[in-house]
């Protein structure tokens, strides 16, 4: 078995492995449950045994203005929490740990047409992380002096697949409280799910804030991916097998990068390397755009 799947097979065990719902039901609400999971993995699932990282910066959000001094103490949790993450892992997260993301890639592999949408449209998740995670749950507050959690409630694919479905299944006295947002989510996940199939990573590439989050610290995090010009003898083949379509070398520490390491792995002439190194990546002008850029004009 190739380490990267068995990683993420683990980890999405992992963060799924309450088995006592099947004992006597409910979900989890121990004590590791206060503390983050690093992927987009819906606290709600009967199976969860942590939190989601997106979930709690919603809800700090959400609770800023009616509990200012909980929420910011709740806030700077979260954080910490994204700060750690972000400067040990960035988007390794996606790479190796994310259930969400591994799922994408299983659902990839299946038979049928293969898409691939215009670069502009990524600019989206910019607007669900802006929009849906910080400013509405702000800005807009319910009779109890709330927000709400707009991403969690109006578009996480994740939360309906791994809680909301569960959750009615197993619990028949739930179904009374379905209505047309239950249906609004149930389309949004079907969709999700066939745009997955067509488009590798669709959520990824598209729609996750949280793997936005990551992304910023491609570039000053613990790992940075590097290109050495003297060694690489222009075949393109990395750029052949990056899920994200990146232009390498330029792209390799940009916020796109799910650090899946296929370029490194494939590369003949070992002209990319993973290295350890904090602070702001160099030299960002002085590296070509594209290998395969760079080959067709030479
Ligand atoms: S640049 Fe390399 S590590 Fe990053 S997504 Fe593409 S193939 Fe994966
Ligand atoms: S960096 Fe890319 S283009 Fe250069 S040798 Fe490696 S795989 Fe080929």
């Amino acid at each position: 078995m190739k380490r990267r799947p068995f990683f993420q097979f683990l980890s999405a065990v992992w963060a799924n492995s309450y088995l006592g719902f099947f004992l006597h039901g409910g979900i989890y609400t121990g004590r590791l449950k206060n503390l983050c999971f690093p992927g987009l993995n819906c606290y709600s699932c009967p199976l969860a045994v942590m939190a989601c990282p997106l979930g709690i910066l919603q809800h700090v959000m959400a609770s800023l203005r009616a509990l200012p001094r909980v929420a910011l103490e709740a806030g700077l949790y979260a954080l910490g929490t994204l700060l750690l993450y972000g400067l040990l892992l960035g988007r390794f997260v996606c790479g190796w740990i994310c259930p969400f993301g591994f799922l994408q890639e299983w659902l990839y592999r299946l038979p049928g047409p293969k898409i691939i949408l215009p670069r502009g449209w990524r600019y989206l998740k910019w607007g669900f992380l802006l929009v849906l995670v910080l400013f509405l749950p702000l800005a807009l507050r319910g009779p109890t002096g709330y927000g709400e959690v707009w991403f969690c409630r109006i578009f996480c694919p994740a939360g309906t697949l791994e809680a909301a479905l569960p959750n009615l299944l197993t619990e028949p006295g739930l179904r009374a409280l379905v209505g047309l947002l239950f249906y609004w989510k149930l389309t949004v996940l079907v969709l999700v799910l066939l745009g997955v199939i067509l488009y590798h990573r669709l959520f990824c590439k598209l729609f996750c804030p949280l793997g936005l989050i990551y992304g910023f610290f491609n570039r000053i995090g613990l790992f940075r991916l590097r290109w050495e010009e003297r060694k690489c003898v222009l075949c393109g083949l990395c750029e052949e097998v990056c899920p994200m379509e990146l232009k390498i070398p330029r792209e390799l520490n940009s916020v796109e990068c799910i650090r899946c390491l296929n370029c490194l792995n494939t590369c003949p002439a070992r002209a990319i390397s993973l290295e350890r190194s904090l602070g702001l990546e160099p030299e960002l002008d002085r590296i070509p755009v594209s290998v395969t850029e760079k080959r067709n004009a030479s």
